[in-house]
């Protein structure tokens, strides 16, 4: 009970509607909405690590196929990798804003940490791992720990009120903005909506988040559980290419992959695929983008993710600066990607923030996978390094006939990418298939 009463806990207040039991609106503080921001700086591997609470058989509530692919990396051993460091960083990613967090009132990833290593010589390197090797023949082993760094928050001092609504938008709190929303959806007047408080527990915020992604109705299947009526997003079907925009001229060229994947002709659907370490290593990449940086780069093609956490982004957008901590603003809607945890090859054009130019790069060459090593990715994007026994068993498992099996090779660029890290987020068991058709070469006439 001692740690039960320790837990920090944060007031809000719910505005619910008798009549459909859903709540149509809350009220908090900025305690609370800079705890829906920070969302937006996670990557996409804490926010399954810290959904699943250490069970990822079990998560609260999956996300797409992020499950899979977090819980495949989770399975390859050591010797698929450059060395343990790099499944540790795919696992366990830096959140490039960690220095915000520290500040939360309830912070949900413990993760991050302005400890670090020093080398044992004396030199100017440094890392976030302990045991490297030095540049200079040294070995990194002394702790130390940084100030921290523009240790700010997101928003500004101050008594203010927001007002969010069940789908995560939020506007700075005024009457006539909650008589909008109220009218949006149907009210008339404030007849029949109950006021509830709630002390909101550190459980209810990793909930919160999982349903960001999933459903449109996130403070509802929060905090009216027994509400049997779940708003899960329906995210669009898979843009065609002809409905994809092509890279903006002015745009670096994009770095392109070469994915073979194996299709069912007869039902165009991508059983599987098989993955270079340079493919492996950007499908690693989808679970150290912070959540913010997703959004941001999907915005490019398909108008972001879709959903409660899509209207997040958008309110800070549209919240004026003058509520936001110095840079804040900008860094949540675009935090990049943390120093090290990009891939070589990277055709969504992300960037690094550099967080010191005296850091080590923990992984050797560069690269998450060692090398040389295929993988074959499966629709579901789980993950199998590449071996004559796994080709049978799932050959087995698929039970086609030979003559139903056609190989393709798919350029992974830009838009590939875009709509490979889209599927990924929303389909629940065919990102391959759902990401990459439209781009497969349309089938020849039968003579
Ligand atoms: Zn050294």
């Amino acid at each position: 009970m001692a740690a039960k009463q320790q837990e920090s806990r944060l007031s809000l207040k719910l505005l619910i509607d008798e009549k459909s039991n859903r709540v149509v609106a809350a009220e908090a503080h900025k305690e609370f909405v800079e705890i829906l921001f920070s969302f937006l700086t996670l990557p996409m591997g804490t926010i399954i690590r810290v959904t699943s609470s250490g069970d990822t058989k079990n998560p609260v509530t999956s996300i797409g196929c992020m499950n899979n692919l977090y819980r495949a990396v989770e399975k390859l051993s050591n010797e698929n990798w450059q060395t343990e460091n790099c499944k540790t960083i795919v696992l366990r990613p830096r959140n490039p804003l960690g220095n915000y967090s520290q500040k939360l009132k309830l912070n949900i990833d413990e993760s991050w940490s302005n400890t670090y290593y020093r080398c044992s010589r004396c030199c100017i390197w440094m890392s976030w791992y302990p045991n490297l090797s030095c540049t200079c023949g040294g070995k990194i082993t002394r702790t130390t720990t940084a100030g921290i760094k523009n240790e700010g928050a997101f928003l500004q001092k101050g008594r203010t009120m927001f007002i969010i609504s069940d789908d995560l938008q939020i506007r700075p709190s005024c009457p006539s903005v909650l008589a909008q929303l109220l009218y949006n959806l149907g009210l008339s007047d404030m007849d029949g909506i109950r006021e509830m408080l709630v002390e909101v527990s550190k459980e209810q915020v990793i909930f919160l988040l999982a349903r960001s992604l999933v459903s449109e109705s996130a403070l509802s299947d929060v905090f009216l559980p027994n509400n049997p009526t779940k708003h899960e997003t329906k995210f669009p079907k898979p843009e065609t290419e002809s409905t994809l925009q092509t890279t903006e001229q002015n745009e670096a060229p994009t770095p392109t992959l070469n994915l073979q994947v194996t299709l069912n002709k007869s039902t165009n659907k991508i059983l599987f695929a098989k993955a270079t370490n340079e493919f492996f290593d950007f499908l690693c990449t989808f679970l150290t983008i912070p959540l913010g940086s997703i959004i941001h780069v999907l915005k490019r093609n398909f108008g972001g993710l879709g959903g409660c956490i899509n209207n997040l982004y958008t309110s800070v957008e549209e919240l004026e600066d003058k509520w936001f901590g110095s840079s804040a603003k900008s860094d949540i809607l675009n935090a990049w990607i943390a120093q090290y945890h990009n891939c070589k090859k990277q055709p969504l054009n992300l960037d690094e923030l550099i967080e010191s130019k005296l850091l080590l790069d923990p992984r050797p060459n560069q690269n998450f996978a060692g090398e040389p090593l295929l993988f074959v990715v499966l629709d579901n994007l789980d993950v199998k390094p590449l071996s004559s026994a796994s080709s049978s068993l799932i050959l087995r498992e698929l039970k086609l006939p030979f003559s139903d099996v056609e190989d393709q090779v798919i350029t992974v660029g830009m838009n590939e990418a875009l709509s490979l890290l889209k599927a990924a987020l929303t389909s629940p068991s065919s990102a391959l298939t759902n990401g990459l058709a439209s781009f497969l070469q349309k089938k020849k006439l039968e003579a």
